[in-house]
């Protein structure tokens, strides 16, 4: 029997959006971001999670983001004229039948919309990815977070008492490039769950040379979570891994060109004034994943320090990006 989806959380920048909830529109807002809801938590541990099993956090949270929830049909009945959105990400948590929620949700929002549609989503077997594909989502992310095996263990895995595993997250990402092809499929990583800069860089290089893009995030600390008192990165380290996952995307740097120091900082094997120029146009500095994504103060508060931008930075912004990474001088 098919059960229709009832209910599902919208990101509170997009409840404003739609005049669901009160505030003034962004006009910088360009993805619609849908949840799945589910009463009670996520069937995972993510060490850094508000909707963790573990999590005392509110279960409208994700990452520092409130998701109130909605009626599905309101939503899809204030839905906004074209134009106005560029793309629909659909989050998902963990239970069993997320998947057959997400196919529900997805074909109602294809009868309205023609926008890409970007689902993340846990792993799944190869069926189900091609449904996803058959119903009309266009990009899969499936979250890595960690970018080592040991890693991925303690903040996903076995030490958190979860059924994800590095192996199986891998598996599933080589199983939506074969459903969904190369270069529509994202991962993300967490800078600042405890990695070194070369161990974030060389997955970067890795994740890119499989043709997955990935969307870098800040760590932020969320109260009532497993890492409620870590520290966020220092931000010239991730300005460091944006300006390595800006050249890698690029094919504008190598492996062998990213050089770990004694500290644990990396150093780059580059012309000092083409790597400048190289990062010349601010790109590298604005958040990254899906094309036509922003997420705007998804891990920044909005006082600072600005991690990721979700708009053009202006050109003294760049010149100071620039000189924070420490590559330049
Ligand atoms: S799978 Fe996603 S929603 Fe669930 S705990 Fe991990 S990060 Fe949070």
């Amino acid at each position: 029997m098919i059960v229709l989806v009832e209910k599902v959380r919208l990101s509170i920048g997009t409840a404003v959006q739609l005049g669901l909830e009160s505030g003034t529109r962004d006009p910088d807002f360009t993805t619609a971001f849908l949840m799945t809801f589910r009463e009670g938590k996520c069937e995972a541990n993510c060490a850094f999670c508000p909707q963790a099993r573990e999590s005392s956090a509110s279960s409208d949270r994700l990452s520092r983001i409130s998701w109130p929830e909605f009626n599905l049909n309101a939503v899809l009945e204030n839905w906004l004229p074209p134009g106005q959105f560029r793309r629909i990400c659909v989050q998902t948590i963990c239970y069993p039948e997320v998947v057959s929620d997400v196919i529900d949700i997805v074909g109602r929002l294809r009868q309205i919309s023609k926008l890409p549609i970007s689902v993340a989503i846990h792993p799944i077997s190869k069926t189900k990815f091609q449904q996803l594909k058959d119903v009309g989502v266009s990009n899969v992310g499936i979250a890595l977070d960690a970018c080592t095996a040991d890693l991925f263990d303690r903040i996903k895995g076995s030490q958190r008492d979860a059924h994800y595993r590095w192996e199986t997250h891998l598996e599933a990402i080589d199983n939506a490039l074969t459903v969904f092809g190369k270069g529509n499929v994202t991962t993300h990583l967490i800078v600042g769950l405890g990695e070194t800069e070369f161990e974030a860089a060389k997955f970067i290089v890795e994740m890119y040379q499989k043709e997955v893009s990935v969307g870098l995030f800040a760590f932020t600390s969320i109260k009532g979570t497993s890492l409620e008192n870590q520290p966020t990165p220092e931000l010239e380290s991730y300005r460091r891994i944006q300006a390595i996952r800006y050249l890698v995307s690029k094919g504008q740097l190598d492996v062998d060109q990213i050089k770990e120091q004694s500290n644990g900082f990396i150093t780059l094997k580059i012309d000092k004034a083409l790597l400048r120029e190289a990062l010349s146009s601010g790109e590298a500095f604005r958040v990254t994943g899906c094309k036509g994504c922003n997420r705007p103060f998804y891990n920044e508060r909005p006082r600072g320090p600005m991690y990721n931008f979700p708009r053009d930075l202006t050109q003294e912004e760049i010149q100071q990006a620039i000189e924070e990474t420490k590559l330049v001088g």
